[in-house]
C-alpha cells in the first residue's frame, strides 16, 4: 500500500486516487525568463522519480507541468533584450525541453503555456467576480480572501480579524485587504496584454495553475506538487480560486512539496554568485551522476549542492556500473541457488521503502546490501549465466524508475599486438607446464600495466 506525506494534513496518508488505477498529477512549472537552474532540476528530477515509481506500481499517470510564459520577470528580461516575451519564452522553452531530456526526465504528458489559456483565465476570473468573490479595482481584478472562509488551510495560517471583512484602505488602488491577490492585472503602457471585460491586461500569477490543472486534469486532482517555497501564497491561492469556482472540495487530494536546493549552504541567487543554470550543470557534470545524487536523497529534504556530493554520487554510480559489467561478461559457472531469494528480498525492500512516502534513502540502503552480496558471489565465482541474467533483469526493472544505469557491454579494449603475442606465449608455456617462464611473462606484462586473470573461461586481462 502506497503512502505519502500530504502537506494538506501534515500526515503520511494512504494513497487512494480519485479514480482507481489512475493518477492525475500536476507540478508547477518554470517561469521561462532564463535558462532553468539546478533548483528546477532538483524539483523536476524528484517528481520524475515519483511519477516513474507510480508507473512502476502500475498506475496510469497523467502528468502535467505548466510553463509560465507571462510574468513580471519575463517582461523585464524581454525589454532588456529588446525582444517580445514570446520570443524570450520560445527560446527558453526549447532549451528547457533539451535540458529535461539530458537530465533523463521523462517528458510530462502535457506542458501547457499560460499564453495559450488566456480565454479560460478570463472565464474563471469572470465566474469569481459573478459569485461576488472577486472585485475590480483601478489596476486589476482581485480575489477577496474574506469571501473564502477556508483561506489559510494549506499553509495553516490564521487570519487576523482585521483581515477578514473590514475594508482597509491600503494603497491608492483601493484593494479591500492587503492579502487579496490579483487574478487579472490591467496593462500599463508598453506591456504585453490581451482584451478582457476589464480592458486590456494580463493574468495574475496564481490563476494559471487553477485554470490549467482543471482544463487538463479535471476540477479535482490527485497530486499537486512543487517545491516548499510554493506552499504560500501560490498553492493557498490556487485552492481558494479552484474551490471557490467549482464548489468542490478538496481541489487537490494530496499536496506534495519537494525540499529546496541550496548551493554550498546558501540560497542560490545571482547576487551571491552561486547561481547555477542547468546548461552549466550539464557542462560540468555527468547528468546521470546528478540524477544519482537526487535519487539518494529524500524528496522532502533540503539539499546542499556541492562538488563533493556529485563526485561521491559519480563514484557510487560507477560501482553499480562495474557490477553490471561483471554480470554482462560472466559466462559459465555453477548455479547459485541463493540468487532468486536475494532478488525477491531486494525487490520487496525496495518497494516497501518507496511505498513509505517514496523513501529513497531507505530504498538505496537495501539496494546497497543487495549489491554487496552480488559482488561477493561474483568474486566467489559461484554464479551461472542465468543467475547473472536474472540480476540484470532486476536492475533493469528498478532502472525504470531511475534511468541511470549503463547496460551496454563495454567493448573490450584492443591490446597492441606485441602484448597479445606475450599472452599467447604464456598460454603456450603454461600448457607445457613451464611455470617459471609463465610467471616471468606474467610479471613482464604486469610491468606494462596488464594484469592477467586465470578464470574457468580461460585467461582474461585487465589494465591496472
Ligand atoms: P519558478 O521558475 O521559480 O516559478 O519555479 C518552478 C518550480 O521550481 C517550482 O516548483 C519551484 O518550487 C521550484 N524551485 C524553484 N527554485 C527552487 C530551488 N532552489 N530548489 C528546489 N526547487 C525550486
Ligand atoms: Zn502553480
Amino acid at each position: 500500500m502506497l503512502k505519502l506525506y500530504n502537506t494538506r494534513t501534515r500526515e503520511i496518508e494512504e494513497f487512494w486516487p480519485i479514480e482507481k488505477g489512475k493518477v492525475k498529477m500536476y507540478v508547477c512549472g518554470p517561469t521561462v525568463y532564463g535558462p532553468g537552474h539546478i533548483g528546477h532540476a532538483r524539483t523536476y528530477t524528484a517528481f520524475d522519480f515519483i511519477r516513474r515509481y507510480l508507473e512502476y506500481s502500475k498506475y496510469n499517470v497523467k502528468y502535467v507541468v505548466n510553463i509560465t510564459d507571462v510574468h513580471d520577470d519575463m517582461i523585464k528580461t524581454a525589454n532588456k533584450e529588446g525582444i517580445t516575451i514570446f520570443e524570450l519564452a520560445n527560446r527558453n522553452i526549447k532549451l528547457f525541453m533539451k535540458d529535461l531530456k539530458e537530465l533523463g526526465i521523462k517528458e510530462p504528458n502535457v506542458m501547457p503555456r499560460v499564453t495559450e489559456h488566456i480565454k479560460e483565465i478570463i472565464a474563471m476570473t469572470k465566474t469569481l467576480q459573478e459569485k461576488g468573490i472577486a472585485y475590480e479595482t483601478e489596476d486589476g481584478v482581485y480575489f477577496a480572501i474574506s469571501k473564502f472562509p477556508n483561506y489559510g488551510k494549506l499553509a495553516k495560517i490564521k487570519l487576523k480579524k482585521s483581515f477578514t471583512g473590514t475594508r482597509v484602505e491600503t494603497d491608492k488602488y483601493d484593494k479591500e485587504n492587503p492579502m487579496d491577490f490579483a487574478l487579472w492585472k490591467k496593462a500599463k503602457e508598453g506591456e504585453p496584454s490581451w482584451d478582457s471585460p476589464w480592458g486590456k491586461g494580463r493574468p495574475g500569477w496564481h490563476i494559471e495553475c487553477s485554470v490549467m490543472s482543471s482544463k487538463h486534469l479535471g476540477e479535482q486532482i490527485d497530486i499537486h506538487g512543487g517545491a516548499v517555497d510554493l506552499v504560500f501564497p501560490h498553492h493557498e491561492n490556487e485552492i481558494a480560486q479552484s474551490e471557490a469556482t467549482y464548489g468542490k472540495e478538496p481541489f487537490v487530494k494530496y499536496w506534495m512539496h519537494a525540499g529546496f536546493l541550496n548551493v554550498r549552504g546558501e540560497k542560490m541567487s545571482k547576487s551571491l554568485g552561486n547561481f547555477i543554470t542547468i546548461p552549466e550543470l550539464l557542462q560540468k557534470y555527468n547528468p546521470k551522476a546528478f540524477r544519482y545524487f537526487i535519487a539518494s536523497l529524500h524528496y522532502r529534504s533540503r539539499i546542499d549542492f556541492n562538488d563533493e556530493a556529485i563526485a561521491q554520487a559519480q563514484k557510487n554510480l560507477d560501482k553499480w556500473n562495474n557490477t553490471i559489467q561483471e554480470l554482462l561478461s560472466l559466462e559459465k559457472g555453477p548455479e547459485n541457488k541463493e540468487v532468486a531469494t536475494l532478488i525477491a528480498t531486494a525487490r520487496e525492500s525496495f518497494k516497501k521503502a518507496m511505498d513509505e512516502d517514496f523513501n529513497l534513502p531507505n530504498a538505496w540502503a537495501s539496494l546497497y546490501d543487495f549489491q554487496s552480496r552480488v559482488n561477493s558471489i561474483i568474486a566467489e565465482r559461484v554464479f551461472s549465466k542465468d543467475n547473472a541474467d536474472a540480476i540484470l533483469l532486476f536492475l533493469k526493472e528498478i532502472d525504470f524508475v531511475f534511468d541511470f544505469f549503463e547496460f551496454k557491454k563495454k567493448e573490450e579494449e584492443a591490446l597492441p599486438q606485441d602484448l597479445l603475442n606475450l599472452i599467447e606465449e604464456r598460454e603456450k608455456v603454461r600448457k607445457e607446464k613451464n611455470w617459471g617462464e609463465a610467471d616471468r611473462i606474467r610479471d613482464l606484462l604486469k610491468e606494462k600495466g596488464i594484469e592477467l586473470l586465470d578464470t574457468p573461461e580461460g585467461v582474461k586481462w585487465k589494465k591496472t
